[in-house]
């Protein structure tokens, strides 16, 4: 559930009226309800409550460092996936030991600042990476805790550009050549292991995938041991699915995920990480746009919306569906016609969604896109010299811009010109 509801005849964010925001921050937008990451937070955290756990919000869902505020607020840790990530989960207060790093093509450089800053663990994805650290850790008189992250050769049935753990993908490593790695680490005076890391993919619908990926976590962490290994920690990521269309089938809760990792792994006496992204974010955020025109074409109706792919690459990107509704409530039984729905960007892949049934737009309508608070703002683009729109958090009767709009102006400053010109 989220807090973007009707009331009195319009949608509002939490206590905000949608519209109230919009008159003041323009169109487009994107605006996060602090109650639903609060809440989405919270129910990963209770569905581990059952043993000693850390859940770390991968950041690249949504990094804004209000959102990211938030969460560490409520004591989460982060995942993060580069060095710049790594420096914005520090700016927003998270401490080293609740920062997880993963990633497959970590710098020495960002190995090096995550050292530095005393990092909860490095998550390996290759061999010639772990050489890499060791190397780093070693010049610096450092020991970098690290997981190796075993690609499961599971199916997670999700879109082919966001499934991770089959063999064919470039994550990890194949869980048949754990055993050797793990013998390698042990070897090296500046890498210890502290456990094992999974991650299948993003928005799983179905629980399944987790069961065959978290058993075959669970034979190796015998194993390991077995070998001598220590294996304390086992990070099993994130890729929980949301609902992003309203009245389908819903996808697993994290209680059941909780409950999956409790029966699959809960006796194997290990810290439980977990790192969830867009379930956290998903549904906590909504892209709020202005309709432009309504253009008659041959056979359909467009609507043209201020908001385009360059500020929301998912429908582009994945064909991934948004539920868009407008921000006045229609009354009851309103009729419904079909419309194109498109940004003003020059690219037949600027449209959001064909012949979507839709209650009667007009010019300046409010819409808003649902489920829009992961991989949205943080995907977005100056494709067309559009600037980045800015970015809203509402907190009960309260909102701020949490990411100010750029002017012409700032964009066009960021150019240098080279002296011959
Ligand atoms: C992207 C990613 C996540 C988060 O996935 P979600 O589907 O957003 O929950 C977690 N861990 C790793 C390693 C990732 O790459």
């Amino acid at each position: 559930m989220d807090h973007f509801l009707y009331r009195n005849g319009t949608l509002h964010a939490e206590d905000v009226p949608v519209a109230e925001i919009a008159a003041e921050v323009g169109t487009p937008f994107y605006l996060y309800s602090t109650a639903t990451l609060t809440r989405h937070y919270t129910l990963f955290d209770e569905a581990l409550a059952w043993g000693p756990h850390l859940v770390c919000y991968a950041m690249k869902a949504a990094s804004n460092q209000a959102i990211l505020k938030t969460l560490a607020g409520l004591g989460a840790g982060m995942d993060v996936v580069s060095g710049g990530e790594y420096a914005r989960a520090v700016a927003a207060g998270v401490p080293g030991e609740k920062i997880v790093f993963s990633g497959v093509g970590k710098t020495e450089e960002e190995m090096r600042a995550a050292l530095a800053g005393g990092v909860r663990q490095f998550n390996l994805e290759s061999e010639p990476e772990m050489e890499r650290l060791n190397a780093v850790a070693l010049s610096m008189g450092l020991v970098a805790p690290v997981t190796v992250r075993v690609n499961p050769d599971v199916d997670a049935k999700t879109h082919a550009k966001i499934a991770t753990g089959k063999s064919e993908n470039k994550f990890g490593i194949p869980i048949s050549r754990a055993r050797d790695i793990y013998a390698q680490i042990a070897k090296m005076k500046g890498l210890r292991a502290v456990g094992i890391d999974v991650h299948i993919g993003s928005q799983l619908t179905d629980l399944e995938p987790y069961r065959q990926a978290f058993m075959k976590v669970g034979d190796l962490t015998d194993q390991l041991r077995a070998d001598g290994h220590v294996i304390e920690r086992l990070d099993l990521g994130g890729g929980l699915g949301i609902p992003y269309t309203r009245g389908n089938e819903a996808p697993p809760l994290p209680s059941d995920y909780g409950q999956l990792i409790r029966e699959t792994l809960g006796d194997k006496g290990c810290e439980i990480e977990i790192e969830p992204g867009r379930l956290v974010a998903g549904n906590a955020g909504i892209m709020v746009s202005r309709v432009i025109y309504v253009k008659s074409g041959e056979g359909r109706d467009f609507l043209i919306l201020d908001g385009a792919m360059n500020d929301l690459i998912r429908p582009a990107m994945y064909d991934a569906h948004h539920d868009i509704v407008p921000v006045t409530e229609p009354e009851a039984g309103a009729e419904q016609r079909p419309y194109d729905i498109v940004g003003p960007v020059c690219e037949s892949g600027d449209t959001f969604a064909k012949q979507r049934m839709m209650p009667p737009l007009a010019e300046n309508d409010l819409v808003a896109f649902r489920s829009a608070g992961a991989y949205g703002a943080v995907m977005s683009s100056e494709y067309n010299t559009r600037p980045l729109i800015p970015e809203v958090l509402v907190n009960g009767h309260q909102f701020a811009v949490i990411r100010a709009r750029p002017s012409f102006e700032d964009i066009i400053n960021r150019d240098t010109l080279p002296s011959w010109l």
